[in-house]
């Protein structure tokens, strides 16, 4: 079989993608990658596409937001012979953390890290599912910086350019994205 064209390819992976309208809210279109997870094509094409942004690079560490950040983040993790770290929800953390508040699409929460997850000077890469208005990678980018590491980038899966989120991230380190709206 001859290999699809790269946008071909992407846009297999997009048709994976449900959209539920309302949830968790009204008025939110909730970008549901569970099917694209579950589909090896589409998450294989997920995977190689974040983890080509990063060839030749040095990345230390991959920082996944829980939860969805976890899945692409370890996998990304993995690929990239990095190290991964999980910016948790609080209270889930086992040891000793640092915190930050911050608001979502929908939400104003908090995230945590472990104290002793980055080691200064170590090149980070913040990774999440969506990026909506950027809060969520921001407070992530806010941890690293605190403990010393240089967030050298972003990566998500889905980005919502209408919220203008890579707005509030590009001052800092590049913004990379796999399916853009
Ligand atoms: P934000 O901080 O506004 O960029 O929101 C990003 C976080 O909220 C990510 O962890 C996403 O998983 C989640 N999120 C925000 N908006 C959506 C959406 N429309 N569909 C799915 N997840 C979303």
């Amino acid at each position: 079989m001859t290999e699809p064209k790269r946008d071909a390819r992407i846009h297999y992976a997009e048709t994976k993608i449900r959209n539920v309208p309302d949830f968790p809210k009204k008025g939110i279109l909730f970008k549901d990658i569970t099917p694209m997870l579950a589909d090896p094509r589409a998450l294989h094409v997920v995977l190689d596409e974040l983890s080509e942004r990063f060839i030749g690079e040095r990345v230390d560490v991959v920082v996944g937001v829980e939860a969805r950040g976890f899945i692409f983040g370890g996998a990304l993790a993995a690929r990239l012979n990095a190290g991964f770290v999980p910016a948790r929800k609080p209270g889930k953390l086992p040891a000793e953390s640092d915190r930050v508040s911050f608001s979502t699409e929908y939400s104003t929460t908090e995230l945590e890290m472990h104290k002793d997850a980055i080691a200064a000077g170590a090149r980070v890469v913040v990774v999440d599912d969506v990026l909506a208005t950027g809060g969520t990678a921001k407070a992530a980018a806010a941890l690293v910086a605190g403990q010393g590491g240089v967030v050298t980038a972003f990566a998500f899966v889905i980005e919502l350019g209408f919220l203008d989120g890579r707005k509030n991230l590009e001052a800092g380190a590049r913004v990379e994205t796999v399916i853009a709206y």
